[in-house]
């Protein structure tokens, strides 16, 4: 009854907010199982996102839902409204620029129903569901990666694909890609998924995969949540390891370190032993980066001297590689990785190792989050810009934006990781033209110290100059986690995939209800 009632009052807020009169017969239609709160802690919750670059955006309300069902009555509602409310879905919200948000329609909290009033009524999401055998799990599109691995290390299996933080929805990543230093060996997370369950624009409820309905499946993966709502995702497993050696080695020379890069990552097709398990990199302007993460590090020459490393332009780099292994096998790891590091030409003397059980390396970042927090640090503005850069191009990236233009504002969060094209181009994902492109992250915090280099207006209007020198420069790069505000920005960002991803927009959300807040389409009343 109370959930009846609060139905009520957030549709009648939505009629007075829309300002059209509502046939009570499509209230109906929503049906008494679906849980939408006006609660204010719900709706400001849902208001902002990780980025705190977009203002509020307060929805009308805010759905917990149970099950697929649930989801699929809401969207049906919204489509065969005659007044038109839209629907989108928010996993984490751990995007920057509003794309989980709408403030003229309803929020449908993936992620943390577990807590929300799905818990008074009884009911909540499925529990992800392993299938050891086959070695698969079907996971809600709200469960964080977190739990998912969780859930499948207690079968002693775990998923291939990783992000670098794990706090983030698989619905979430599966609408953007998914990308960790893993992406070389297994591609990105969109590339290892069996089967998803999605409620498409329409609100009808479907399954797919390569064999069913193949091109929603397609479209979904990397789709920016523009055709459905994930509800369930059926993810590959494998073997869990059990640790990881993990390591940093240093470069001056930005050439040697790509080259390097792409040298492990040319070894993917190679016998696990034969191969690291992970490749990233990053980029360091000051010897405090290093200082901060050294002390967990093992080196026989500490402590080195960044000064004595003669970085060329000022700049080092650091290739991170990790190779994962089972205690069993602990006798080998040494053996392994040494020959691997033999085929390398970092700066000698400049090893960093430590080893760790595989959980707390795939978790390492939630780490750097709490100190963050503890800090102050981690609810503060990110004008994050992420850039794939075609191989062919990336020396005159690194010339123009690392060492030139804008090296001394980039800060210390600059990763790079390489990309081997293991990427299945029938998803919705967009990437550069080439089969090797690199992500460069730029992962930067505003923070309100007087400091006008740390202000979000100055960082924001630098990301604004690298994307133009890069325009300037030639250099064809493509967004990742995309932000455009108009039309003919979109075409250009998806270029030849535009015209797919427009038909099947009218094939599977006609009235625009879904994801308004990625600003691709404007919904239709
Ligand atoms: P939200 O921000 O809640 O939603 C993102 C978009 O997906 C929205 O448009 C939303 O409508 C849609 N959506 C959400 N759930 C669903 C669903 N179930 N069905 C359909 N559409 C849905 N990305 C990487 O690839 N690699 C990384 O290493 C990485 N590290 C990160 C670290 C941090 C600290 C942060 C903040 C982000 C990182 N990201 C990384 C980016 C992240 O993958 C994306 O921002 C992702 O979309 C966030 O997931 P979320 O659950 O918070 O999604």
């Amino acid at each position: 009854m109370a959930t009846k009632l609060l139905l009520t009052f957030a549709i009648c807020r939505l009629i007075v907010t829309v300002g059209l009169t509502l046939d009570p017969t499509e209230l109906l239609l929503l049906g008494v199982d679906a849980q939408l709160s006006v609660d204010p802690t719900d709706v400001k919750a849902a208001s902002l996102d990780f980025g705190l670059l977009t203002g509020a955006q307060p929805p009308l309300a805010v759905m917990h839902p149970a099950s697929s069902q649930d989801v699929a009555q809401l969207v049906k509602a919204a489509y065969g409204s005659n007044f038109g409310f839209t629907v989108s879905a928010r996993g984490h919200g751990h995007s920057i620029n509003g794309q989980a948000q709408t403030a003229n329609g309803v929020v449908v909290q993936m992620s943390g129903s577990k807590g929300g009033s799905g818990v008074a009524s009884g009911r909540k999401p499925p529990h992800p569901r392993v299938w050891p055998q086959e070695r698969f799990v079907d996971v809600w599109g709200g469960e964080l990666w977190i739990d998912v691995l969780r859930s499948t290390l207690q079968h002693g299996l775990a998923p291939k694909s990783w992000t670098d933080y794990l706090y983030l929805s698989v619905g979430g990543t599966l609408s953007n890609a998914g990308i960790s230093g893993q992406a070389f060996n297994h591609g990105p997370q969109i590339s290892n998924v069996h089967e998803l369950d999605v409620v498409t624009g329409k609100g009808e409820l479907l399954t797919c995969s390569e064999e069913q309905n193949s091109e929603m499946f397609h479209a979904v993966l990397g789709g920016l949540g523009q055709f459905g709502i994930i509800t369930r995702a059926r993810i590959s497993l494998e073997p869990a390891p059990q640790r990881v050696r993990w390591i940093r080695v240093l470069y001056s020379n930005f050439s040697t370190f790509t080259r390097d890069q792409e040298y492990l990552i040319s070894l993917h097709e190679q016998p696990a032993s034969q191969k690291f398990d992970y490749v990233e990199g990053f980029v360091i302007v000051d010897e405090g980066l290093i200082n901060n993460w050294r002390s967990s590090f093992f080196s026989p020459h500490n402590p080195v001297k960044i000064s004595s490393l003669e970085p060329n332009g000022g700049v080092l780099y650091c290739l991170e590689i990790a190779k994962n292994y089972h205690e069993s096998t602990a006798s080998t790891i040494d053996q392994e990785v040494e020959s691997l590091l033999k085929k390398l030409n970092f700066i000698p003397a400049s090893v960093f190792t430590t080893d760790m059980p595989y959980v707390d390396f795939l978790d390492r970042v939630h780490k750097a989050e709490l100190k963050l927090r503890s800090k102050g640090l981690w609810e503060v503005p990110h004008p994050w810009l992420n850039l794939f850069v075609p191989k062919s191009k990336i020396a005159d990236f690194d010339k123009g934006v690392f060492k030139e233009g804008f090296l001394l504002q980039l800060g210390s969060c600059v990763h790079v990781i390489v990309i081997w094209c293991r990427w299945d181009h029938r998803s919705s994902a967009v990437t550069p033209d080439e089969d090797v492109f690199y992500l460069v992250a730029l992962l930067r915090s505003a923070l309100d110290n007087g400091e006008e280099t740390h202000s979000l207006e100055y960082l924001t209007n630098q990301n604004r100059q690298i994307l133009r020198f890069c325009d300037e420069a030639g250099i064809t790069v493509k967004q990742y986690l995309p932000h455009y505000t108009t039309h003919q920005e979109w075409v250009d960002h998806f270029g030849n995939k535009w015209d797919r991803f427009y038909r099947l927009k009218m094939e599977f959300d006609p009235r625009h209800i879904l994801a308004s807040g990625q600003q691709i389409f404007t919904p239709t009343n």
